[in-house]
């Protein structure tokens, strides 16, 4: 942290923000400039947030974080990248994962007819809601518990492992009992009752970003999870709220390479809400693979028409077929870039 000094600032109030940098556990290190005194503080074993508190202190201009936030989740702390075991599928790895299934769990054949299709065009996890946050009170609501017995029963039919939003710190542990991975929706990323819930559960999270939520946001709602004991965390981005209204959500990709720099994480896409687009998503789905996501998170419906929740998004059973073709076939050709070395 580097607390600078108002260009009038005494001496008095110069050795006052040095005591309470003491106090808060850093040594203090002064570096007095012809304007003005900049004083670092220098540690990792103090109080920070009291340091901020600085900010307030007579004679003090400014107080500048030097380190991020957040600790456990960063690559600082943990250079190696970690690898999420979710039901014997490795997610983190060489290899990107691919999970596809309905938006929401609509019945035994629906969900059963998506789920054979995907394994068979090579998904390696299934996804569904059972639990759904919907803008309105009057849309479907998901199947609830029905739901996740429909989803452990594909799960032992396909061998698919299924990860399923939880909404509510009540449904945790009935949630737990049936899937593999549990979902941090994006409307309750800051949720953090539920954070903290689940940072006790044995299951791995899939934590998504909020539509408003900042990259930093987004990490410190991870470090909820491991601060509070679950290391087995994915994050998804899954668009945010820009000025755009002619895609549902603004797919930030750069996100995923920044985080996959700070984080020792693995960082999946969601390239369905992040579109909202059915045709855009094969296209975004080579994208968020070239800039390095682990994993890509892809609605599927047998016929999207009928879907009771996000169809304009969904992929009809051939159209995901062609995208997991399209993921195996090479990239463009850039003119010019061979090198001889
Ligand atoms: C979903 O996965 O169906 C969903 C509701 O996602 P998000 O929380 O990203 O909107
Ligand atoms: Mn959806």
């Amino acid at each position: 942290m580097v607390i600078t000094m108002l260009s009038n600032a005494t001496e008095e109030e110069i050795r006052h923000v040095v005591e309470r940098i003491e106090e808060c556990g850093y040594q203090a290190h002064i570096i007095r400039g012809a304007e003005r005194t900049v004083i670092g503080a220098v540690g990792s074993n103090g109080r920070r947030h009291q340091l901020e508190a600085l900010r307030a202190a007579s004679g003090v201009e400014k107080v500048v974080p030097i380190m991020q936030p957040f600790k456990l989740v960063s690559r600082e702390v943990k250079p190696h990248r970690t690898i999420v075991e979710v039901g014997g599928v490795a997610i983190g790895t060489d290899e990107v994962t691919i999970i596809a299934g309905p938006c929401s769990v609509e019945s035994r054949e629906q969900l059963f007819e998506t789920a054979l299709a995907v394994k068979a065009a090579g998904a390696t996890m299934l996804r569904g809601g059972a639990y759904k946050p919907r803008t309105s009170p009057y849309d479907f609501q998901g199947l609830g518990i029905d739901a996740l017995q429909l989803l452990k029963e594909a799960r032992d039919e396909t061998g698919l492992p299924v990860v399923t939003e939880v909404m509510s710190t009540e449904d945790v542990s009935v949630v737990a009992e049936y899937a593999d991975m549990l979902q941090v929706g994006a409307r309750n990323m800051q949720n953090f009752a539920l954070l903290r819930r689940l940072a006790t559960t044995p299951r791995p999270i899939l934590l998504k970003r909020g539509p408003s939520a900042t990259i930093k946001e987004w990490l410190l709602a991870a470090e909820y999870l491991l601060a509070g004991g679950n290391p087995n965390v994915v994050l998804c981005e899954r668009g945010i709220k820009t000025f755009e209204t002619e895609t549902r959500n603004t797919l930030d990709l750069a996100a995923v390479a920044l985080v996959k720099e700070l984080s020792h994480l693995p960082v999946i896409v969601d390239p369905s809400h992040g579109t909202g687009r059915r045709s855009l998503i094969a296209a975004v789905s080579r994208a968020a693979v070239a800039v390095g996501a682990d994993g890509l998170i892809i609605e599927v419906h047998p016929c999207p028409e009928r879907a009771l929740s996000d169809g304009p998004q969904s992929l009809d059973l051939c159209g995901f077929a062609g995208l997991m073709r399209g993921l195996d076939q090479p990239m463009r050709r850039v003119a010019g870039a061979a090198c001889a070395v």
